[in-house]
């Protein structure tokens, strides 16, 4: 049995929609107070809304991650809001394609400066309220495109999704002194507005990639992103746990043919 969240306060970057939005949804579902992040208010006031109206406790703000004066506000809008800051859910972030002989200066830092950057500077600006609260937990969405595998297209991805790895193992140390925990979600392919994008094909194949033989869902990430909230989780830091229905497990396609076989 997991102790109680309620009451604890959250920022959820990237809450708008997709990954972010389940984390968001699934903490006010546990009763934490949640602050909705994204760069359009009114897309966070949507998703802030949506909590309210289900009896939860929600309020939104529109920040720039990648901007380190916006992450400040944002951490001094959710001390506002709530008196303080408790979890920080780091999960904005982007993935649009590039391949090596097409990708831009201007695609590699808009990638990096997203998620990798804007990470940091998301738990940096959170960090002064953890500190006065005593205790802290931090979870970042990094992905298990980087870390573990790798898709034409996203090498800029990857490496900002893998530097957010190496960014929270020095920053669990740092912080630990603190009561401050540092855990990474690394989901696989998740089902969400912004992987609908990548169009019917793309996610078929998704699935027969899969030995569970679906994507994942917002659901998923959430409930591991809250297992590290969880007080049951005090002595874990540093950790990265993918979340992929066992994607990176095949060592080939055999291995997903032989599985089928029985
Ligand atoms: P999504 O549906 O495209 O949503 C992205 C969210 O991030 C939106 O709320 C967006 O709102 C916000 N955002 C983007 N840039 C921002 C910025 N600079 N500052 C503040 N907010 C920003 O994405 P998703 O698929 O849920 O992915 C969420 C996270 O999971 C990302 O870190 C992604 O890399 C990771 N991930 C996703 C998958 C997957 O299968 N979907 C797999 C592995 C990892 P605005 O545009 O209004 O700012």
């Amino acid at each position: 049995m997991f102790a109680s969240l309620a009451g604890r306060r959250v920022i959820v970057t990237g809450a708008s929609k997709g990954i972010g939005r389940g984390i968001a949804l699934r903490f006010a579902r546990a009763g934490c107070q949640v602050l909705v992040v994204s760069r359009t208010f009114a897309e966070a006031d949507a998703v802030a809304a949506e909590i309210v109206r289900a009896g939860g406790i929600a309020a939104a703000c529109a920040a720039d991650i990648s901007k380190q004066a916006e992450a400040e506000s944002m951490a001094g809008a959710a001390v506002a809001a709530f008196g303080g800051i408790d979890i920080l859910c780091a999960n904005a972030g982007i993935y649009p394609a590039a391949k090596l002989g097409t990708m831009t200066e201007s695609d590699f830092d808009r990638v990096i400066g997203t998620n990798l950057k804007g990470c940091v500077m998301s738990v940096q600006a959170c960090l002064p309220a953890m500190k006065a609260a005593g205790a802290g937990r931090i979870i970042l969405t990094s992905s298990i495109t980087g870390p573990i595998t790798g898709y034409p297209g996203w090498s800029h991805y990857g490496a900002s999704k893998a530097g957010q790895l190496g960014f929270m193992r020095t920053a669990a140390i740092e912080l630990a002194p603190s009561n401050i925990t540092v855990n990474a979600v690394l989901p696989g392919n998740i089902f969400t507005e912004g992987l609908s994008e990548l169009g019917a094909d793309y996610i078929r194949k998704m699935e027969s990639s899969v030995p569970m033989r679906r994507l994942g869902t917002v659901n998923d990430v959430a409930n591991a992103a809250l297992f590290f909230a969880s007080d049951e989780a005090a002595y874990i830091t540093g950790q990265a746990m993918a979340i992929d229905g066992g994607q990176i497990l095949p060592e080939s396609l055999a291995a997903l043919e032989e599985m089928d076989a029985g």
